[in-house]
């Protein structure tokens, strides 16, 4: 494999030993450690071994074996941590909270009782007119 890697990332540095972590999960393509300020106990972040900025820089093989990893990983928090679920997130550009740039996806363990992670998700109402105006924006 190409290693594309960034000298100034965090995460770059992490693959490289050049920081500890707490790594879970190691394949050729993706390497998995806790997140070191975590949401939740468990909280894992999944990253491709390329340096990638976001969903959009990242190439689709690269994306498939992240989400495959992502998927495995997923499972295997919830038997062993004994789950009830988990959320899994991936921030892009700043304004939606991404802080590291370099691909990454958050799973977030949930469990029902103290779970002090909450998702605040507004819903608002829309006119017809609005959703037609959004939905031809979007369509080619
Ligand atoms: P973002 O906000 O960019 O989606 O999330 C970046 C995540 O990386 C945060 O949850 C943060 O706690 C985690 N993080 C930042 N620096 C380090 C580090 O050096 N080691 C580990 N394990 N996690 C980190
Ligand atoms: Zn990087």
């Amino acid at each position: 494999m190409i290693k594309m890697l960034k000298t100034d990332c965090i995460f770059c540095k992490i693959i490289q030993n050049e920081l500890p972590s707490k790594k879970i999960y190691e394949d050729s393509t993706c390497l998995a450690f806790l997140d070191i300020n975590p949401i939740s106990e468990g909280h894992s972040i999944v990253i491709p071994k390329q340096h990638f900025k976001n969903i959009e820089d990242t190439p689709p093989d690269v994306l498939a074996n992240l989400f495959l990893a992502v998927k495995m990983i997923s499972t295997k928090l919830r038997f062993r941590l004994h789950l009830d679920g988990y959320n899994i997130m991936q921030n892009n550009f700043k304004a939606a909270g991404q802080v590291i740039n370099h691909i990454h996806v958050h799973i977030i363990p949930r469990s029902y009782g103290d779970d002090k992670f909450k998702l605040k998700i507004p819903r608002t109402q829309i006119s017809e007119n609005k959703l037609n105006e959004v939905a031809n924006l979007l369509r080619d």
